[in-house]
Formats: C-alpha cells, structure tokens, sequence
C-alpha cells in the first residue's frame, strides 16, 4: 500500500463534471489500494475573481482580510470534491488548512510554511478515507488565515507528501509534463519523461515555470518524488527526481526570462565591500537581482552588472546612482531590453565543449551575447528581447532537444526507491527555511581573462571553440556587459591547465587586439542549498562576511541552488572560515580537493 498526493490545479476542476473526472481519478487510486491525499486550487479563475472583487472595494485591500477572502475559494472546491467522492460511494473528509494544521508566519499573501501537523489526516486515512485537503493556505500562531502566494497550491501538495513521507507527489494540471522550453514560444518543444530537482529549480525561477518554484525546493529538501501529469490526456507526465535519478543530459531545458533588465556600475574602485555596499541596498529595497557580473577590470577598477525583473528597473538605477556615487564609480548605464536565455542540465558539468556548443548556435544566428553567467548546471546569456526568439530557437536545436531519443528515454514508472531527505532538514526550524547545505573551497583551479575584446557576434563563441579544441575543461565563465565596443570575458581552468589555457587565449587576444591576463591559483568558494534565491538577500549574506574580512571577490556567480565566489588564493581558507561561520556551518569540513569540470 503506497501514500499519494494528488494536487488538481484550477482548470482541473473548474466546473462541476471536472471535479467529478478529477474525483474519479482520486477514486481508482483509492480502489487499487493505496491511501490517498488530494489537494486542490480554487475552481478556475475564482481566485482572480476574488481579487478583482476586493479591488472593487478599495484599491488597498487589507493584506489579511484579502487572505481571509482568497482561501474561500480553495474552501469551495474542497468541500465539492469531497461531495463528488462520497457521491460515488467512498468516504471523504474535505479539510481546510486550518483543520490540517499547517502553520505559516505572518506573511500575509506570501507565507511560509513553518509546519504541518499530520494527527488528524493520518486518524482519517488510517479509517479509509480519502482526505481533500484545501491547497495555499495555512493558519499563522495567532489563528489568522494566511496564504501561500498565487500558485502555492503546489507548495501546499509536496509539503503534505514530505510530512506525510509520501510515495509520489501527483501533480495534474492542463498541461502533461515538462517540456524543453516553452512550446507557446517553440513548436519543437518536447515533453521531458524525467528532471531533475536541480534542473526544475532552475529552469522554473527563469521562466518555465509549470510547478510554484517553493513547491520544487520542498520536494529537494524531503525527497519527495514529484509526477506532473495531465488532468485530461491519460498518458505519463514528467517525473521530477534527485539529480542521481534523473537521465543525466548535457541539456535538459532552454529557458527565456524575457522581461529582464540590466544596469551596470562602471568603474567601480576594485576593493573589499563594493559589491555588499550595492546588493544590501538592493535587498532593502525589496529587489530580486538576477544575474550578478563582476568584470575582473583593469586599472584597480571594475565594473558591476547585474539583471533585475524590467518592473524593479526604475527603482533599481535610482539606488543603484545613489550607491555609485558612494563608491566613486565613473556611472551607471541600463538597458530595459534585453532577455536571459539559459540553458540547463546537470550532466553539462561532464562533457566537454557545452558552453562552446551554445555560444556557436548564437553566433551562427547572428545574435550578439551581452554577459554570460554560469553555474554548475546551467550558462545563461544575455541577448536582445528582440533576439530572444531565436536564440531559444538556436540553443534547443544546437542541444538536440526536439529530437525525442534525447529526452524521452527513461521508463516513468520505474525509478527505484524513494530518495532520502537532505541532510541539512534536521536543523531546520521551519520547513521553509533557507537550507544551506554546505559551503566548500576549491583550491584547484586558474583564472583567464581576455580584456578587450571586440563586443561582435561570435567572439565568445570563438573563444570557446578554441579553449574546446585545446581539450580544455571549463567551469565558471564570466563575460562582463561591454562596454565602449569592448568586451571582456572570464573563466576557470584546472590550475594544471593553466598554462596551455592562457597559451590558447593568447592566440585568440592576438587576432583580435585583445589582452590576456592569468591567475594561476585562485580560490573558489561555492555555497550550495535550497531557497537561495527565493529567499531575499542570500547574495548579501555572501558579500558582507567577505567584506568584513577584508576579501575582495574577483567574480562572483549565482543561480536557483548556489553561489560561486572567486577570491584570491591566500584568501581561500580565511574566506572559507568567515562563510561557514556566517551560514551557520560546522567550522570543520568545506575543503574540496578538486572541481568538478563544466
Ligand atoms: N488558487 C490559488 C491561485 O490561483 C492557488 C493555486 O491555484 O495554486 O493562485
Ligand atoms: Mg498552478
């Protein structure tokens, strides 16, 4: 006898006959013997509704009386669908988040899950019933009603399978799975049978958002394994699993975060603190920064870019001119149109030449890259909004994603025992806490930098053709936003490729005017754990620590699920005492003897 979620989205049950198709399904589970859990959404676009309502009333609705309103919606469905299983003869106990007992904070229209008791829905499933439980809401410590944040009733339904160590996490909803990009944006879009956790969080926050990103973390954290399925086509969906379970591709996805803005700092003093002193203020003022590059620059000075939702725009130049004048940077220049395409997957890091691969497809479309950024699992580019079409169209077809061997090879059915919970859970207070899982120094790694590039189409595709032919393994890459025509691109070699790697680059500054500068030794350190982006001001927590110490960062990168920072090699082991100390880490531990290759 297995324990299952079932989660049904809106449109799965908008109207009377879908609630009946949806409790059918709940139904045949129940039947074959398992013990079921459902979750659903309001009906359709009730919840829409609901806001519209309340604007009509006043244009600032109360934050918590606007929660009291919105979870009426998912009360609704509940007590229908439970309705729907009692009609068809099984027993059903519809419960709302309160009577569940999940505990958030007081957030109200954004709440966290702090937890969930699992008592009363055991007693109910242990006497055979199939529970409805309401989805994105909870309760806070003073009995308010509190919700998750639009979409969270995904988060709803892999928090029950986590607590309750459910078998399978079914999600249904109206599309059947996951697929390689956005088919509304490319037709040759196809359907992935598995994905990673690591893949999902990275892809979900850059724009394929299927699933609620918190609902991916939980499921990382707890080892819950995830199936997102159709709702009206009975065909297997997408499982989303531990990267180890997952089919490891080079390339799993391509993902378009279209609204995307850059403003850079340009020549900034290169010292300790520059880059707290910008993102803490970004952070206060409540602005989620994307991509963050720092150039390695010339002359004891830098620039700093970093990406921002278009929205935050305004409000991000403003701080970010109140910061440059502090800091005694020559200006601030922005760019409201451009786009991030990204392309992910967690078996990138053991191939040679991926990076190579998509920066090739953009140069042979004609498409400039305007920063580079990349982690473990996924490069990201910056383009033209007007170009991102066809780069995501350039990258998915250079990886092979439309040809369906390349992504649909695993058997969904069969994927071994399920995964264990992170290590990290047990020092959790809230379920939704950040996790840090760990922060590790790699000491084995070189620095190249071609200065002066010509910012033309193609130049890092060049230069990653030539450092692919050399043999060499790259990990971090770095191009900074360029600036008077020029262009600077960065990256990381194992240190006993150094010199073959600063020989190749060279060859590659020598016919095009560019200059190269090396670091033999430097120090990585990477910090790795769930919530690093959807919790604010993580990237802070990196800076201040070094600031404090006095380090200053050479490159930085971040992405879904880790930070990289790059200092100088005497730097390391301090760098690493400060960071473990300020995440909360055990002093011992974090050495890592080599890299792992992208
Ligand atoms: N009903 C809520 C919303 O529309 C929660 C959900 O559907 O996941 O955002
Ligand atoms: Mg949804």
């Amino acid at each position: 006898m297995a324990l299952v979620v079932q989660k049904f989205g809106g449109t799965s049950v908008a109207d009377p006959q879908k609630i009946k198709a949806a409790a059918a399904k709940a139904i045949a589970r129940h039947d074959a013997g398992d013990q079921v859990v459902v979750v659903v959404s309001a009906m359709g676009h009730q919840t829409d509704h609901l806001v519209e309502l309340a604007g009509e009333i006043t244009p600032r609705p109360n934050a918590r009386e606007m929660d009291m309103l919105l979870s009426t919606g998912e009360q609704v469905s509940v007590a229908l669908f439970a309705m729907a299983i009692q009609a068809a003869g099984r027993e059903a106990v519809s419960l709302t988040g309160a009577q569940i007992g999940i505990r958030t904070d007081s957030r109200h229209g954004k709440a966290r899950i702090k937890s969930i008791s699992t008592d009363h829905v055991r007693t109910l499933l242990d006497g055979g019933a199939i529970v409805i439980a309401a989805g994105f809401q909870g309760i806070d410590q003073h009995g308010n009603i509190t919700t998750l944040g639009r979409g969270g009733s995904d988060t709803t339904a892999v928090a029950l399978a986590a607590v309750l160590g459910a078998d399978l996490c079914e999600i249904y909803t109206d599309v059947d799975g996951i697929y390689t990009t956005d088919p509304r944006i490319l037709p040759a879009a196809r359907r992935l049978s598995s994905i990673a956790y690591d893949e999902m969080l990275e892809l979900a926050s850059l724009g394929a958002g299927v699933m609620h990103s918190r609902s991916i973390e939980f499921a990382k954290k707890f080892g819950v394994p995830v199936m997102v399925r159709s709702s009206f086509k009975d065909m297997p969906g997408t499982m989303i699993l531990p990267a180890d379970r997952a089919k490891p591709r080079p390339a799993s996805g391509v993902a378009l975060a279209k609204d995307e803005a850059r403003i850079t700092l340009e020549s900034v003093p290169d010292e300790p603190g520059t880059s707290h002193a910008l993102f803490s203020e970004l952070a206060t003022a409540g602005i989620a920064v994307d991509m963050i590059v720092q150039n390695v620059g010339q002359g004891g000075r830098a620039d700093i870019s970093f990406t921002v939702p278009s929205d935050d725009l305004h409000q991000a130049v403003d701080v970010s001119r109140r910061v440059a004048a502090t800091l005694g940077a020559t200006g601030v220049s922005h760019d409201d149109a451009v786009a991030k395409v990204s392309v992910v997957g967690v078996g990138m890091a053991r191939e040679e030449g991926v990076a190579g691969r998509m920066f090739q497809a953009l140069a042979d479309a004609g498409i400039n890259v305007r920063m580079i950024t990349t982690s473990e699992i996924k490069i990201s580019a910056l383009v033209s909004r007007a170009d991102a079409p066809a780069a995501v169209a350039a990258v998915h077809a250079a990886f092979g994603l439309e040809t369906p061997t390349s992504v649909e090879a695993v058997d969904a059915e069969d994927h071994g025992a399920k995964p264990s919970p992170l290590e990290v859970v047990r020092r959790l207070e809230g379920m939704e806490d950040l996790a840090i899982e760990d922060c590790v120094l790699d000491c084995s790694q070189a620095l190249v930098t071609l200065l002066d590039l010509p910012d033309t189409p193609g130049v890092a595709a060049d230069v990653f053709a030539e450092v692919a032919r050399a043999g060499l393994f790259v990990d971090m890459i770095v191009q900074s936003h360029p600036r008077d025509g020029r262009a600077e691109i960065s990256f990381t070699v194992p240190a006993g490729d150094a010199e073959r790697a600063t020989a190749a680059a060279r060859g590659i500054a020598a016919a095009r005017g560019a200059t190269v500068a090396d670091v033999p030794h430097v120090a990585k350190l990477s910090i790795t754990g769930v919530g690093i982006r959807s919790h604010a001001g993580v990237a802070d927590r990196l800076f201040q620590p070094l600031t404090d110490a006095g380090i200053n960062i050479d490159l930085v990168n971040t992405s879904e699920v880790r930070l990289n920072v790059i200092v100088a090699a005497e730097h390391g082991p301090r760098a690493l005492a400060v960071l473990r100390k300020a995440f909360g880490l055990p002093a011992t531990g974090g050495r890592e003897a080599s890299a792992s290759p992208a």
